[in-house]
């Protein structure tokens, strides 16, 4: 049978997947190779949990120790696809393409857009087309499933050339909207024809109001760095913020690094960037962190549920998203006038339905992957 590949190139990790081709593509094989740098490991998920250390690992390195990995789950399956998640498509990908050299060429002009993930993403294409010369190679974009979301929530009030050279609110995790809204209409189509607000709550965070099962409003905007505070980056910003770090002498890669590396929770704790180290914390630092980001996030629910003029579920997603009971429940604390209530044990147990008020919510595990191996599926099996 034909085998499927995705790979997900983050700017600390890689994901990859294999699957069979089939209507709904089977998964053989699922992991990531994690903390890129002088002590890398390789965590697999799926078909059982195993780390493996190896050791000092860049983009390049991860990607051909993937791609060795995944050789016994293929046995004699021969990879006719490919599919890999792209940051960034800019305003012309709607949705998934083949990455053929002139899609490359144009893809190659969004890095300045997404510096610290597109690099990454362009550079596993190529690899993986060196390692799979004859397979279909298809990009998915963060960015498509905003297309089309309302002039208001695309642009920015500054001269208009600027919004027509691309410098637009974009809005990113577009393949975990994807794969939740499709969750949504599969398991709940009346709540999926509502105003639904998705919370993606993992090392990268945002969140996104969905109304009839189209964006027409991201937290995330024209890089991966507004919005909600995340793992490290910074999330909103008064722009007066970076003119004043300009003029003290910061560099653009300064300021970049600050701002994508060293912000966020872990700028906030001076502690760490990852939320169970916080929770587990008696630091006052930690606390405070996560303090503002629990703010933040009720600040933008309030905002979605305003601009869609109602709230007829909300669904949490991401690492933080899915197994934190108590991040949950500190973001929907006294918004039962929201009619937005949560049932305790349902929530301490992760359960797919955690309320007990008039408007559901729910924890849906995201899975970006299989987003990317359903539209390779598409394509190669049409
Ligand atoms: P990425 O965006 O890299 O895919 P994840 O979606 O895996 O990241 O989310 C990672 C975040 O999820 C980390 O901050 C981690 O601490 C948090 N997380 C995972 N499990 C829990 C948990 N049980 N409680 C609180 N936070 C958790």
């Amino acid at each position: 049978m034909a085998g499927l590949l995705t790979l997900n190139a983050g700017s600390s990790s890689i994901k990859f997947g294999v699957y069979l081709v089939a209507p709904e593509p089977e998964l053989l094989l699922l992991g990531q190779v994690e903390n890129l740098g002088p002590v890398a490991q390789m965590v697999l998920d799926h078909p059982e949990k195993q780390t493996i250390e190896i050791g000092p690992a860049d983009h390049s390195t991860a990607v051909q120790a993937i791609l060795q990995a995944i050789q016994p789950a293929l046995q004699d399956h021969e990879v006719t696809g490919v599919g890999h998640r792209i940051v960034h498509g800019g305003k012309t990908f709607t949705g998934p393409v083949e990455l053929t050299e002139q899609v490359m060429a144009q893809l190659e002009t969004l890095v300045p857009l997404a510096p610290l993930h597109q690099p990454h993403n362009l550079a596993a294409v190529r690899a993986a087309q060196a390692a799979f010369p004859a397979a279909v190679q298809i990009g998915c974009f963060d960015t498509s499933f905003h297309q089309g979301h309302p002039f208001v929530n695309d642009a920015f009030a500054i001269p208009r050339r600027f919004y027509e050279k691309g410098v637009r609110r974009y809005g990113f995790h577009g393949l975990s909207y994807d794969y939740v809204t499709d969750a949504l209409k599969r398991e709940h189509p009346i709540l999926a024809r509502g105003r639904v607000v998705i919370a993606h709550l993992g090392n990268g965070a945002s969140m996104c109001a969905v109304k009839n099962g189209k964006s027409i409003g991201s937290t995330m905007g024209f890089s991966a760095l507004d919005g909600l505070p995340m793992g490290t980056r910074c999330g909103q910003l008064d722009p007066g913020v970076l003119l004043y770090l300009m003029e003290q002498g910061h560099s653009a890669e300064a300021i970049t690094h600050i701002l994508y590396k060293k912000s966020g929770l872990l700028g906030l704790s001076e502690i760490s960037h990852d939320m169970r180290t916080l929770l587990a914390s008696d630091d006052p630092r930690a606390a405070e962190a996560i303090d503002y980001y629990v703010f933040r996030i009720k600040r933008e629910l309030g905002a979605m549920v305003a601009i869609m003029g109602g709230l007829n579920a909300v669904v949490f997603c991401g690492g933080i998203g899915e197994n934190s009971a108590e991040i949950r429940a500190r973001v929907l604390d006294g918004l039962a006038f929201m009619g937005l209530s949560l049932d305790g044990a349902a929530n301490e147990a992760n359960e797919q339905v955690i309320s007990d008020g008039d408007v559901p919510v729910l924890v849906i595990p995201t899975d970006e992957e299989r987003v990317i191996a359903r539209a390779l599926a598409g394509r190669l099996m049409p």
